[in-house]
């Protein structure tokens, strides 16, 4: 018999606008919420036949869980990865993977979206999640992301071919063969390089799969209704990119006013992901790489000027973090929102940047937010992150997902 849980004496964030519920009541039958508001004793009244599991939240913060947009189950944050990325076997890979997965769930991230996997282990994941097997988010897989030969994600000298996070097409119909290779294993997000990056050596300004590449992936994707991102630098990659109609720009450096006007104009949303520029802080004496660090250096200025431009102009932004990139660890992702407050957002943007804008972006359509007939996917905080945004990286106590609450085993 199914327990239908009520949640007392809760303060609300409902993750869509900045309403705040103090005395509030969250009730949850199965994996659906089927109230949000303020305690009332009529309803509980009305349902006194059915069994309820009482919950005292104690004044603390009933949230909508979190979504991570950007994420790499198979890297883990080293300074160096590449020849780890070559010798490890997926199956290795993917084992590792659960933990860093379940990691973000009990940060209070319910829903992430993996962007380029080795062995195309986000699919093999979510599939073992879904079925109920193993603990971890709702996945959003990509499989592989789509690169050119050369292009970001194809590093290693002429000849050599292995199993990374990217698969290599030149063409519009080997990008078509690419993106249907991905669609066979049911993802639900394509994901392109439309530029060079800052983990790949050369250029990460330089424009990579073309305009008419990238619109021959999007018109694939959206015959199955899915999403497509691209991991775009430069300005000319991120127009683009936008051209041919994907629906998130990842990144997003050197965005111009151009490119602003029309994600603006076209409801496409951006991914920052500022918790890539942990690197910086760590450095060369850490290992990284110094082609990889000079360039995320430089990038460091126009990335926080254009992004602070992009919000003037009423750009949606939303959180996404690229764990797994140096230092930048899963279970860490709620950084981002932090990072996001310090261009500017108030917490409460940010809250919102992280829940019903992204899961609009995503087009999930009934997470992210806590409202009748949404998936009961919520976080219990100890302490109110409006007034310390920090808290969500510390004091996330409870995460239920689909409405079971997620026990970790140490
Ligand atoms: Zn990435």
């Amino acid at each position: 018999m199914n327990t239908v849980k009520v949640f007392k004496n809760a303060t609300i964030i409902n993750g869509i606008n900045s309403d705040v519920v103090k005395e509030g009541m969250v009730v949850v039958d199965n994996d659906r919420i089927t109230y949000v508001g303020e305690y009332n004793a009529e309803y509980l009244k009305l349902h006194e036949n059915e069994q309820l599991e009482v919950i005292d939240v104690q004044h603390k913060i009933i949230m909508p869980g979190m979504i991570d947009a950007h994420v790499h189950l198979t890297l883990e944050g080293e300074a160096q990865y590449l020849e780890k990325l070559i010798v490890e076997d997926a199956k290795f890979t993917i084992l590792k993977g659960l933990k860093k997965a379940e990691k973000m769930l009990r940060a209070g991230f319910t829903t992430v979206r993996c962007v380029g996997e080795k062995g195309q282990i986000d699919v093999h994941l979510r599939n073992a999640i879904n079925a109920g097997i193993v603990n971890g988010p709702n996945i959003l897989a990509s499989g592989k992301a789509i690169t050119t030969t050369g292009g970001h994600g194809d590093m290693l000298p002429d000849g050599i071919r292995f199993d990374g996070i990217s698969t290599i097409a030149d063409g519009m119909s080997n990008v078509q063969l690419a993106v249907r290779e991905q669609l066979k294993l049911n993802v639900d997000n394509i994901k392109l390089m439309a530029t060079g990056g800052g983990m790949s050596p050369g250029d990460a300004k330089i424009s990579q799969l073309t305009v008419e590449e990238m619109a021959i992936a999007v018109k694939e994707a959206e015959k199955f209704d899915i999403v497509t991102a691209a991991h775009a630098i430069g300005r000319e990659g991120i127009n683009n990119a936008l051209q041919a109609g994907v629906r998130t720009i990842e990144h997003g450096t050197y965005i111009d006013q151009d490119g602003i006007h029309f994600m603006k104009n076209h409801d496409v949303f951006l991914v920052p992901t500022l918790a890539a520029f942990k690197t910086i802080k760590y450095g060369e004496a850490a290992g990284v790489p110094k082609h990889h660090l000079e360039k995320v250096q430089s990038f460091e200025r126009a990335h926080i000027d254009n992004l602070k431009r992009a919000l003037d102009a009423g750009v949606k932004v939303i959180t996404g973090t690229d764990a797994g990139t140096p230092f930048n660890y899963h279970g860490e992702n709620a950084y981002e929102l932090e990072a996001l407050t310090n261009v500017g957002m108030t917490p409460m943007d940010t809250i919102i940047a992280a829940t019903s804008r992204a899961a609009e972006a995503l087009k999930l359509e009934d997470r992210g937010v806590l409202k009748e007939g949404y998936i009961a996917d919520l976080i219990i905080v100890d302490g109110n992150p409006l007034h310390d945004i920090m808290l969500l990286q510390k004091k996330v106590e409870k995460v239920y997902k689909n409405g079971q609450e997620v026990t970790f085993v140490e």
